[in-house]
């Protein structure tokens, strides 16, 4: 028997396995918030287990076909925030496009947004062909093997670095993201927020010990499969778990219910109004990626909410859809006379985040697509060929799917001359 504190000196536990040496008793483990969870013999077994699950049931995918820093890199960077099934051809394409890291920093960035248009979240984009230019400077194009080195990249944090450098060059370091995280909680039948700093300090503690240092990257990935395939959020597949004899939150019959639901921060409802200019050959008008000012944008930033790229003419909406549209509209095109009619189009929503975006897309036809400084004319359906955020792809497929009018109907005049 023993008696244990839990690491936040707040609980006192008697544990009643009077059997196990307190290092392996996953109660006393448990209560001391999985700080050592295996040691000995254990901890072999269920290494030996994990691993060889891994090796049998891993999935086939292409990044894990290479040892290629670059490529792995791209493959961890694409996968945050993003499924796998979706990340595959993204991952393809990119890489033969911009084979090696020297090719990613001599791209045109327009390019490099490009191809990663339709994956979100941009600034990954932008972060990668910055630290490449920053490895071809400081680092001869070769990618870093030191960890401070990788960490002082632009977009990469302790878990990338971790997953790169042991996937790549074997260092001896533990990943701990989400799904790790949840393992571990589960494993020790932990509670509480996990990204507290202390917790997560301990988990990433947990995880260090528990590594195989004699297949540091295979072992990360051995972790991070598992709670991709089997130790999913809702549903862990306890029956099929290499590991299940080792899980406490299973010998307590609730393993779904660990780790604590986390506060989700409210969603935020935001409306706007976009407009799809048209002429007669279906080209329409697309803006420039916005300049994004140093303050903190607020929620409404229509710079933000198009992620920074090519866009149709669009504003945030307080209270009427038509008359703030159309007032936008008459200053950024600078026009004489009256508009021509607002055709309303099939409502597009998208949610990034926090943010419920609902966009009430408008068609103008025109006879002339306007000047303005930067824009482009383009037809609808090549819009693929810019840099564009999901939420501008929407939008073109909404007015794609409504037919045009006829040309007689257009308006002509109001505009200054076509570019
Ligand atoms: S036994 Fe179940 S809850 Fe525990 S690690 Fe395995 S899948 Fe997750």
């Amino acid at each position: 028997m023993c008696l244990a504190l839990c690491s936040e000196g707040r609980v006192s536990f008697l544990c009643t396995e009077s059997r196990v040496d307190k290092q392996e008793c996953l109660t006393y483990l448990s209560v001391r918030e999985c700080a050592v969870m295996l040691t000995g013999r254990k901890l072999g077994q269920f290494r030996r287990r994990l691993s060889s699950w891994f090796r049998e049931f891993q999935r086939d995918l292409p990044w894990r076909k290479t040892r290629d820093p670059y490529r792995i890199w791209i493959s961890e960077i694409m996968l945050q925030q993003t499924r796998v099934a979706a990340v595959i051809p993204y991952y393809e394409r990119f890489l033969e496009r911009f084979p090696n890291l020297r090719a990613l920093a001599e791209a045109p960035q327009d390019e490099v947004l490009r191809l990663w248009s339709g994956l979100g979240y941009y600034s990954r984009a932008r972060n990668l062909q910055s630290a490449a230019q920053q490895i071809v400077e400081k680092h001869g194009g070769e990618f870093p093997r030191r960890e401070e080195a990788v960490l002082s990249l632009p977009g990469i944090g302790s878990y990338t670095a971790a997953a790169i450098l042991s996937i790549a060059f074997g260092l001896r370091k533990a990943v701990l993201d989400g799904n790790v995280a949840r393992v571990l909680a589960r494993l020790g039948a932990i509670r509480g927020d996990l990204r507290k700093q202390k917790r997560w300090r301990t988990l990433q503690t947990t995880a260090e010990k528990l590594l195989d240092p004699k297949s540091p990257g295979e072992w990360n990935q051995a972790m991070m499969e598992l709670g991709a395939t089997v130790c999913t959020p809702r549903a862990p597949q306890c029956l099929l778990c290499p590991v299940a004899k080792f899980c406490r939150a299973r010998q307590l019959g609730n393993p779904e219910s660990f780790p604590a639901k986390s506060n989700k921060k409210a969603a935020v409802e935001i409306t706007l109004a976009a407009a799809i200019l048209t002429d007669s050959g279906s080209r329409t008008l697309l803006l420039p990626p916005p300049q994004r000012g140093k303050k903190r944008p607020d929620v409404h930033d229509v710079a933000t909410l198009v992620s920074g790229m090519w866009h149709f003419p669009t504003v945030a909406i307080r209270k009427n859809p038509t008359a703030e549209l159309k007032a936008y509209l008459a200053e950024l095109l600078q026009s004489k006379g009256d508009l021509p009619q607002l055709e309303p189009l099939a409502k597009v929503r998208h949610a990034v985040t926090y943010r419920n975006i609902e966009v009430l897309p408008f068609r103008l036809a025109v006879a002339k697509i306007p000047r303005i400084d930067g824009s482009k004319k383009i037809p609808l359906e090549d819009l693929s060929a810019l840099p564009i955020s999901n939420l501008t792809r929407k939008i073109a497929l909404a007015a794609m799917q409504t037919p045009t009018p006829p040309t007689e109907k257009r308006a002509s005049l109001f505009f200054r001359p076509s570019c």
